[in-house]
């Protein structure tokens, strides 16, 4: 990477290397990771416009982490969910005409407008609320569509809440055809480790179960009956899973999880979480090999992994690595 030195008066190689700054955004004061440019002849820090763009980026991302605000591919999400426009939605929320094309082109929403952007993407029924109330802010066509697609959307979440299809069912689905061979106790420790970054990374749980500390590691319990016969074999999945509940940030982390975890065995992982506070913290007071389903608490977990992308200064998901190369140098 090259860039003007205005102590050179030239264009020179620079240096790298990020350090841990503060901004305010809308009153909040917020951490981030930032990437300074330095010239390799003389030290001084030399401006990068790429650098720039790419910390304004990763300090965005941080304050919506903080403030749980919606990211634009979610909101990209509730329109294919809903089968409505940008600018209907706004009308139909009660918004300004231009507002929802600000937010897909990066504008940060309110934390007022966010929320009710994340209600509808949790929930449909919230959207007929709307369809309901304001239906006639729009035009005809763009009402029945939108309202078909939303009724098309509470009866899916129906059938998967009867299917015992949630969240975590599907995350073990999308695990298990992600996965080459793995055993229940490897599964174990790559739905916590998914779990446990994507906390630590986007601020919310991906699934609400809690896991217990079991003798051979975190496990969340109706996994682990479902998939128990296969005992210490590699389980075998026949059934075919298309994804179509899971969100781009939730694909990513369990991507690098399984990427990265997925190639130790189930008794190398199991090494790992037994090296970690929060299953050790849990279990103290117990001896060795004496059961117990003490709940991981959830709080535990997400203090612990926000310590740890924070010391790896991690800025990426696919920093998990990192830690994970690490942990494994530590246990073997
Ligand atoms: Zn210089």
């Amino acid at each position: 990477m090259k860039g003007f030195c205005e102590k050179c008066r030239d264009y020179v190689p620079v240096k790298t290397q990020t350090t841990e700054a503060t901004k305010t955004i809308k009153g909040v004061n917020i951490e981030y990771n930032k990437k300074v440019a330095h010239c390799e002849y003389c030290n001084e820090e030399v401006f990068i416009a790429d650098l720039r763009d790419e910390n304004l980026k990763v300090l965005e991302n941080a304050y919506r982490k903080k403030e749980n605000i919606i990211s634009v591919d979610d909101i990209e999400k509730i329109l294919i969910d809903y089968n409505i426009g940008k600018r209907p939605l706004s009308k139909l929320l009660g918004w300004g005409d231009v507002t929802l094309s600000r937010y897909l082109n990066g504008d940060i929403p309110s934390k007022a407008y966010s929320n009710i952007l994340n209600k509808l993407k949790e929930d449909p029924s919230y959207m007929l609320e709307f369809l309901e109330s304001n239906g006639d802010s729009i035009k005809e066509i763009a009402y029945s569509k939108c309202l078909e697609a939303t009724k098309k959307q509470i009866e899916q979440r129906k059938i998967l809440e009867s299917n015992g299809n949630d969240k975590i069912n599907i995350v073990t689905k999308y695990i298990l055809m992600k996965s080459k061979d793995i055993t229940p106790l490897a599964l174990q420790k790559l739905l916590y480790y998914t779990q446990s970054f994507y906390v630590a990374f986007y601020n919310k749980f991906i699934f609400s179960d809690d896991c217990e500390a079991w003798i051979h590691g975190p496990v969340y319990s109706n996994v682990y009956h479902k998939y128990k016969n296969f005992g210490y074999s590699f389980i075998e999945c026949k059934e075919d899973f298309i994804n179509t509940d899971l969100s781009t940030d939730e694909i990513n982390i369990i991507e690098v999880v399984v990427n990265s975890f997925g190639c130790y065995s189930g008794k190398v992982l199991e090494a790992m979480t037994h090296s970690e506070r929060p299953w050790q913290l849990t279990r103290s007071g117990l001896k060795e090999n004496a059961p117990s389903n003490k709940i991981i608490e959830k709080s535990l977990i997400k203090e612990y992994y926000d310590k740890i992308i924070k010391k790896y200064t991690m800025i990426n998901v696919i920093d998990i690595r990192d830690y994970c190369e690490d942990l494994f140098k530590k246990v073997c």
